[in-house]
């Protein structure tokens, strides 16, 4: 989500003239979007900001700003351990971001007073409909992410993004269908729908028709859209992930093969503690019925250890669910205590060691489940939507299969953006290589 604002802030400045460099160091203002899940990501933040300032020593027209999550949070606090912040801008102002800058600049060439960091963390109705502008300039994007809703009602016990994000607001469906459509005409072929909560998508807004949510029907929507080959969400929440959806894996063939379904934890007790209102149980049902619509399924989630309390049998139990779904992917989080959260309020009683073990036994297990999976996939033909370069080698090339396998291929410049279909032949725990099968691709 971060990744995605970003991105529209990115595009929101080129529209108003400035230009984007690929590096920090080519440039003369660098904003921060930041992350506030865990102290960590905050500390990487400040730590960062406080390393950019020091550039103002040598040139002091250089500019720095935080948004985002953390500017959120923090507010002006902030500005005790970096005063020399420029821009100060919260979660549901990114599309005030050039108008700030532009006021700085103006003021720096002597049109009115100079403050000394503008400062801007209110509340905006209406402003998840203001994160919609993609970068065209930059090439083919084949596969983008797209801003479903802002904000977040589910008050996780652990969790900071209601207070960060503010309440759930949704865009409407038109809207979104108009920017994938716009996308598609640019080449994309891939949407990534994004939202705390997908599967509270328009619930309060959106009536059901013929049993579906507005979430399936948004889904639906995008799925009639030329050009748009492939769709993918995240996040959903067990709770909301009902019949209409997994049918939706049946019916609608753009939907890809990939869920990401963060589970939290294995155990009912801690799971209630988190205020997740849903069983294991519950969540292994989702699963099953998930892979009976669509037996080549892959699964993702996330898995907070050493919850507040979280004992060693309850962390088995989260064991036994990993070991249960063969989770393809996931992502391990350390329990890290959030100001203004409920389970702040709790002892955070897991020592760090025996976080860090629960944490490795988990990350073990993955290994051992992705490369599996990707061993299986050893000489099979996948349909893969080329995204571009490699990081390394000449004319590699890299793409995603359907159930959101990286592989790497020899291929050319032209096949971005395109699907082909790829002969796997190697395997390791986070990539495959493959040859394109080159008598089927368009010339
Ligand atoms: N709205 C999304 C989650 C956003 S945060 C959802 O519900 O799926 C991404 C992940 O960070 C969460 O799923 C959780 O696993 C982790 N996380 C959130 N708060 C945390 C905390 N206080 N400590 C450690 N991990 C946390």
């Amino acid at each position: 989500m971060n990744e995605r604002d970003s991105e529209a802030v990115a595009a929101m400045l080129r529209a108003r003239g400035y230009s984007i460099v690929d590096s920090e160091h080519d440039a003369d203002t660098v904003l921060l979007n930041t992350c506030a899940v865990r102290d960590q990501a905050e500390q990487k933040a400040i730590g960062k900001a406080g390393y950019l300032l020091q550039r103002k020593a040598g040139s002091p027209n250089f500019k720095v700003g935080i948004m985002g999550c953390m500017a959120q949070n923090r507010g002006t606090d902030l500005l005790d351990r970096l005063p020399d912040l420029d821009l100060l801008v919260g979660t549901q102002k990114f599309h005030r971001v050039p108008d700030m800058l532009d006021n700085l600049i103006a003021s720096e060439r002597g049109v009115g007073p100079r403050p000394r960091t503008l400062v801007d963390l209110d509340t905006e109705a209406g402003s998840q409909d203001t994160i919609r502008d993609h970068l065209p300039e930059r090439g083919p994007q084949p596969s983008a992410f797209v801003s479903i809703m802002q904000g977040c009602n589910m008050h996780c016990s652990f969790c900071i993004v209601p207070k960060t994000r503010g309440e759930e607001r949704c865009r409407s469906i038109g809207d979104i269908v108009e920017e994938c459509r716009a996308l598609a005409a640019q080449g994309t072929r891939e949407v990534t729908l994004l939202g705390q909560i997908v599967t509270s998508y328009g619930r309060r807004e959106i009536p059901f028709v013929n049993g579906k949510s507005p979430f399936v029907q948004l889904i639906e929507a995008v799925a009639e859209i030329d050009g748009i080959e492939r769709i993918r969400f995240t996040s959903p929440h067990p709770r909301g992930f009902k019949e209409d959806l997994i049918d939706a894996y049946r019916n609608v063939p753009k939907l890809m093969p990939y869920v990401h379904l963060p589970v939290q934890s294995g155990s009912d007790r801690v799971l209630r503690a988190m205020n997740r209102p849903y069983s294991a149980a519950r969540y292994l049902k989702i699963v099953d019925d998930l892979r009976a619509a669509a037996p080549a399924m892959y699964f993702s989630t996330d898995i907070i250890v050493g919850y507040p309390t979280e004992t060693a049998a309850e962390f088995d139990e989260t064991v036994a669910v990993f070991r249960r779904v063969r989770f393809d992917m996931a992502f391990i989080f350390k329990y890290s205590p959030r100001s203004g959260t409920v389970s702040a309020g709790l002892p955070d009683d897991v020592p760090t060691e025996e976080k860090e073990r629960r944490n490795q036994v988990l990350l073990d297990l993955l290994a051992e489940y992705s490369l599996e999976r990707n061993a299986r996939l050893v000489g099979t033909v996948q349909e893969v939507l080329v995204e571009g370069p490699a990081k390394r080698g000449e004319n590699r090339y890299q793409g995603r299969t359907p159930g959101n396998r990286k592989v790497i291929f020899a291929a050319s410049e032209r096949l971005v953006g395109q699907i082909v279909p790829v002969r796997i032949s190697e395997s390791s725990v986070t990539a495959l290589q493959g040859k394109l099968l080159l008598s089927s691709v368009d010339a």
